[in-house]
């Protein structure tokens, strides 16, 4: 259940023993890359992976997994035409996660996600369109609304995209003399008293410097307060003219779990046990940002990253062939990237910072990314974005074609 970053691995990983997938895309998502997609550097469609080439022994259900029965061992799935019925000999969730939100004013309605492929192109087609509204205006005010960006969540996520799509504007902004020496504002806000709180303390402080020097500014210790459509109200009382909102403070475990009937912990994850087994489910496994997983070797449960589900996926495709054995993973370190050739990595304790950490990590992804064509497509996409300009065509029309006969 579920065709992301653990369930597609999983599957891939059980070979000719096989397996079927239900997923409602055909796709498995490399989020990974998702902030360059954002900003146009990487093709959209290069940082997904087809799953009937990723996984070629495993049968492809598309639909959503809807209810799990686990005396009958089956999984209803609904395909959006009918509701089918699926029998297993071993289940495996990995449901993934969902934009952990809060009950902000204006939130729901002003707001933008950053988790999905349609969340990251959305969001490049609405930066460029308030580039060109900031265009069209004379009238000053309105020109700093739509040139105002605020980035909510200052993990790896938030900080990826907001360094990505900032590069965004300044290449788009080459193209748009009218906006010459227009003030831009840029704003990063987390709770947390520093961004970054998962790397090391130097590597987060090397990234807030970075983003400080190029003029963006940086609330910590702050929260959201309400959001309109033209600005966003910080709890320290500023009130920021921007109409643009990007939410990217942390994640929770699929709210569908809820209605499987499996044990859940606190966070509303599955609680698994060291081999990756359903508490009190003999068949039924899970792992990945749905499942709150023992680690042997941390000693706790692991936290949401595809670097630590691609770790599960392995241990737990050897599970199912049988002679169950605790999961166990030591992480090796972490990457960033930071945009203009700028990232950090922790390679196995070697802090990198820079252009040197900027590279570590793309030759991470690039290297993590599965299938030879995909790694070949994205090599030609970064080789392309050295030698020319950024595209900054405005594609909000894709996916929504004009009716027949309509003007
Ligand atoms: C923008 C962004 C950047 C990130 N960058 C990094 C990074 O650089 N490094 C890192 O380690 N981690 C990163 N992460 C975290 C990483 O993406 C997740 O930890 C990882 O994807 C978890 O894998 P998963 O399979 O549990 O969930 P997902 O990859 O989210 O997959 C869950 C899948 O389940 C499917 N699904 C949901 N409901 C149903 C249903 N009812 N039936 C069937 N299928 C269903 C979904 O469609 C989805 O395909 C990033 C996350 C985001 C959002």
């Amino acid at each position: 259940m579920g065709g992301g970053f653990a369930g597609a691995y999983v599957a891939r990983l059980l070979g000719e023993r096989g397996a079927t997938i239900v997923s409602p895309e055909n796709f498995m998502l490399f989020t990974p890359l998702l902030p360059e997609a954002a900003s146009g550097t990487l093709e959209p469609r290069h940082v997904v992976v087809p799953l009937r080439l990723m996984c070629p022994h495993a049968e492809l259900l598309l639909g959503k997994a809807a209810s799990l029965d686990p005396d009958s061992h089956t999984v209803h799935v609904d395909t959006g035409e009918e509701r089918i019925d699926v029998h297993y000999g071993d289940v495996v969730l990995a449901l993934g996660a969902i934009s952990r939100t809060l009950p902000i004013p204006g939130l729901a309605e002003h707001g933008l996600g950053f988790k999905s492929l349609a969340d990251a192109i959305h969001l490049r087609n609405h930066v460029l369109r308030r580039l060109e509204a900031a265009a069209a205006t004379h009238d000053e005010e309105h020109r700093r609304r739509e040139l105002g960006f605020v980035f909510v969540g200052a993990g790896y996520a938030g900080v990826e995209a907001f360094a990505e799509l900032s590069d965004l504007v300044r290449d788009a902004l080459r193209h748009y003399p009218e906006l010459k020496g227009a003030p831009q504002r840029w704003v990063l806000v987390d709770a947390a008293p520093k961004i970054l709180p998962e790397v090391p303390t130097r590597l987060g402080e090397y990234a807030a410097r970075q983003l400080t020097r190029r003029g963006f500014e940086i609330h910590v210790e702050t929260t959201l307060d309400s959001v309109e459509e033209h600005a966003a109200t910080l709890s320290n009382g500023e009130r920021i003219p921007a109409s643009t909102l990007v939410w990217t403070a942390g994640v929770k475990a699929s709210p569908q779990l809820a209605q499987l009937g499996l044990p859940l912990d606190e966070r509303g994850r599955v609680r698994t046990d060291a081999t990756l087994r359903v508490e009190g489910h003999e068949r039924v496994w899970a792992l990945g940002d749905c499942a709150r997983v023992p680690n042997q070797a941390s000693a706790e449960p692991d936290p949401p990253t595809s670097q630590h589900a691609l770790r599960q996926a392995r241990r737990l495709a050897k599970n199912l062939r049988g002679d169950p054995q605790p999961y166990r993973y030591r992480m090796l370190g972490q990457v960033a990237t930071l945009g203009r050739y700028k990232g950090i990595a922790d390679v196995m304790g070697v802090l990198l910072t820079g252009f040197p950490g900027w590279f570590v990590t793309r030759s991470y992804h690039l290297y993590q990314l599965p299938l030879f064509s995909r790694k070949l497509r994205v090599v030609v996409d970064w080789t392309v974005s050295l030698f020319f300009r950024r595209d900054i065509a405005e594609l909000g029309m894709l996916g929504h074609p004009q009716r027949l006969g309509d003007g």
